[in-house]
């Protein structure tokens, strides 16, 4: 079996023509237009890629993007200031705090001080625990993108067993309860699992998301499975140049899976496209107005 590609990179374009649009009807049917801060303290290099890639998008799709750039040295009250600011700040409907955070910086502290209604990373305790009990919360981009394709290619995923590879909080863990909410029966495996060969194996829906390059041979695939790749590991090639591989070995997956994601040009485009997504969606609850569902869980 060869499998079927999943092209996050065409799928978030879509993505994007329909909150376009979304935007284009709340200026002109409510003269609103969202608008979304993303604060980056420091200067990490990929940090800066990636909140230079969230600006140009969101001015792409119509909305206001006001992006804050922080000394590395910024001290916790100040940048605590700042979301107090952004919080009351009516131009505001999502907050985006770029992690990680220098480490002088205590991260749940900073990520709890956004108001949850703005909380467009869908990080808060709040939204945290809204998600785990089934109710409507922000919830993170990376994973709302995966369970978008998963739904695209599937359409039901009731009944599936799922295997969720890592339990960050910011993928793994929030992964695994959105297939739960979805009737999925879910494993979480991550370092400490053991035979985790044989747990991949039972599994409908392999999510990967361990940050380690190619880890995830075929042989661990059941045969039609899908694979979604979550892994984003830069490598170096035989002639010195270097490359972006996922956290599974996609040729050999690839082999025996139903469908897989590519990286890149799988899940990675989906999670900038959820985030806009997920800004029009503040928006349109901050304002008490209907929300296309689409794209929330
Ligand atoms: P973390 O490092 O926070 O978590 C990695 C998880 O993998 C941990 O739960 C860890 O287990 C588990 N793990 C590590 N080694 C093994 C192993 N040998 N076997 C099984 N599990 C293992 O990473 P993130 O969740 O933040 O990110 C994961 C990957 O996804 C990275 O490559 C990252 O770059 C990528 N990513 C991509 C995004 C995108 O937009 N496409 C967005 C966010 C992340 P334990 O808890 O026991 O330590």
């Amino acid at each position: 079996m060869t499998a079927q590609v999943i092209d996050g990179k065409a799928f978030a374009g879509r993505v994007r023509e329909k909150v376009a649009a979304q935007v284009a009807s709340l200026k002109a049917e409510h003269n609103i237009t969202p608008g979304l801060a993303v604060v980056l303290v420091g200067e990490d290099p990929a940090s800066q890629v990636y909140v230079r890639s969230k600006g140009k998008q969101t001015v792409e799709a119509g909305m206001n993007s006001y992006e804050y750039k922080l000394e590395a040295d910024t001290s916790e009250s100040d940048l605590l200031a700042m979301i107090d600011k952004l919080n009351a700040d009516d131009n505001v409907h999502g907050i985006l705090v770029q992690l990680p955070l220098p480490k002088h910086l205590n991260e749940d502290l900073v990520i709890n001080r956004i108001a949850p209604s703005k909380d467009v990373d869908g990080f808060h305790i709040s939204n945290v625990g809204l998600l785990g009990t089934g109710q409507k919360s922000m919830v993170p981009c990376t994973p709302l993108g995966c369970l978008l394709m998963l739904r695209d290619h599937h359409g039901s995923l009731s009944g599936m067993d799922a295997v969720v590879i890592g339990r960050s909080n910011i993928v793994g863990k929030p992964m695994a309860q959105l297939l739960l909410n979805d009737s999925c029966t879910v494993t979480i495996a991550h370092s400490r699992t053991k035979n985790l060969a044989d747990v991949v194996r039972r599994a409908d829906i392999v999510v990967a998301a361990v940050g380690r390059p190619e880890m995830v041979p075929g042989d661990w695939i059941k045969e039609g499975a899908t694979v979604i790749d979550v892994g984003i590991n830069r490598i170096e090639t035989d002639e010195g140049k270097t490359k972006l591989v996922g956290d599974v070995d996609y040729d050999s997956c690839a082999a025996v899976a139903g469908a897989i994601t590519p990286v890149p040009g799988g899940v990675g485009p989906m999670t900038i496209a959820c985030l806009l997504a997920n800004t029009v969606t503040a928006c349109c609850r901050i304002h008490g107005l209907a929300e296309d569902n689409e794209f929330t869980a």
